[in-house]
């Protein structure tokens, strides 16, 4: 059965997949740009002292930060940092040597390139932070860009139209790009919300509220793929438990003592089976406990095991004085081509004949093909 949480589930994955993709391009063709630049900077010899040292930096970090997050992409986060930080700091470090460059700053060849690398930065502050900080962060560097450009433009050398109309142009094309990578963000952060909050009404719609076990609705459906997938060479197995005269407890000691008893109850038997195993609340006083996959005799061990643990349960009033709980439970182990209501039938069965011989005891269910007509519990 597929969940609206589900879906959400995937629709997160496949964005977080997106973006490993596209970080992974932008380190790939990180390392190329940086390598083009550095071969015809090196061959018309126009490198200056702060390119012989921040290229190979930066080819260095983007490769090391493309193969460590292909070969492994849990240190995305890692990355995410290494990649933005060098970033910022080459780009603070080229930029701090443009303002000393005379002329416009935003027309020279260096200048130029200085802004081309900008959207990277951008890019790494949404994958990084993911939230409006990356707005901030994204925006304050375009700001911070955009500032420098205009006081070093104006200092002494006036701008010409061109520079000017240039300017204008980047900076309002750097701003859509900020925009689109805070929309894209946003998006992700809706879908993560409405996530959580499809699975945190999945797991109300399918727990007890009482006791937390999961609820009946639940386990229906769990033993229907158990009865769509079973191997019958080690098949489920239900146990089907009843609590004893539970009705005097609540007469006697009241409802609030009764909901204790059934809190104590669900503890104990959740406590006795294993992670892989269901106890589910199957109705007022019943509880049902699913073992997937086990053998009969470890089936039968688990039920005399659940029995005693909850005889021996000490459950008191506030006189201290103890209030008896016992256990009638049913085994049924699910038999070739047996529908799941036949299982729980069965199930049904052996519990009504555990409380025929005297309760607080274990009685197992015959299979389907000998057993005698018998009139159900009422
Ligand atoms: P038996 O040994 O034959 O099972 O007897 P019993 O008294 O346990 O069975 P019966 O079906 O007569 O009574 C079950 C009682 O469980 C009746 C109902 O009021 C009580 N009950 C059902 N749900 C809750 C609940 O959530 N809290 C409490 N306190 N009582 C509940
Ligand atoms: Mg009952
Ligand atoms: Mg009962």
């Amino acid at each position: 059965m597929v969940h609206n949480s589900d879906i959400v589930y995937s629709a997160i994955q496949h964005i977080d997949r997106l973006m490993r993709r596209v970080v992974l391009l932008m380190f790939g063709a990180g390392v190329l740009s940086v390598l083009a630049i550095w071969h015809m900077e090196a061959s018309d010899g126009t490198m200056d002292e702060i390119d012989r040292v921040g290229y190979p930096a930066m080819v260095l970090v983007f490769s090391a930060s493309f193969l460590a997050l292909w070969r492994f992409p849990k240190v995305l986060a890692w990355v995410r940092w290494i990649g933005f930080l060098s970033l910022t700091l080459a780009l603070l470090t080229d930029l701090w040597h443009q303002m000393h460059v005379p002329g416009p700053l935003l027309g020279s060849y260096g200048s130029l390139t200085l802004w081309n690398w900008l959207p990277l930065c951008y890019a790494m502050a949404f994958f990084m932070l993911e939230t409006r900080h990356a707005f901030v962060g994204a925006a304050s560097i375009l700001a911070f860009f955009g500032l420098c450009t205009l006081i070093r433009g104006g200092a002494g050398t006036p701008y010409a139209m061109s520079d000017r109309a240039l300017m204008i142009n980047t900076l309002i094309s750097h701003a859509v790009l900020v925009v689109c990578l805070t929309g894209m963000v946003w998006l992700k952060h809706v879908v993560t919300v409405q996530g959580e909050q499809a699975s945190r009404l999945n797991r109300l719609a399918a727990t007890d509220p009482l006791t937390g076990l999961a609820n009946r609705r639940l386990t229906l459906q769990q033993l229907d793929q158990l009865v769509r997938d079973a191997r019958l060479d080690l098949a489920p197995v239900l146990l089907l438990c009843d609590l004893d005269h539970f009705k005097q407890i609540n007469d006697g000691w009241g409802h609030a003592m009764g909901d204790q008893v059934l809190v104590a109850v669900a503890g104990a038997l959740r406590a006795s089976t294993r992670d892989a195993d269901t106890v589910a609340r199957w109705g007022g006083e019943e509880f049902l406990v699913v073992l997937p996959v086990t053998r009969d005799f470890d089936a039968t061990d688990l039920a005399e095991r659940l029995r005693l643990r909850v005889e021996a349960l000490q459950v008191a009033d506030r006189h201290q004085c103890p209030v008896p709980v016992t256990l009638s439970i049913g085994i049924a182990r699910l038999c070739a081509g047996e529908t799941g209501s036949s299982w729980l039938k069965r199930a049904d069965e052996a519990l009504y004949r555990a409380k025929a011989d005297g309760r607080n005891c274990c009685r197992l269910a015959e299979s389907p093909e000998v057993r005698e007509p018998t009139a159900s519990r009422p």
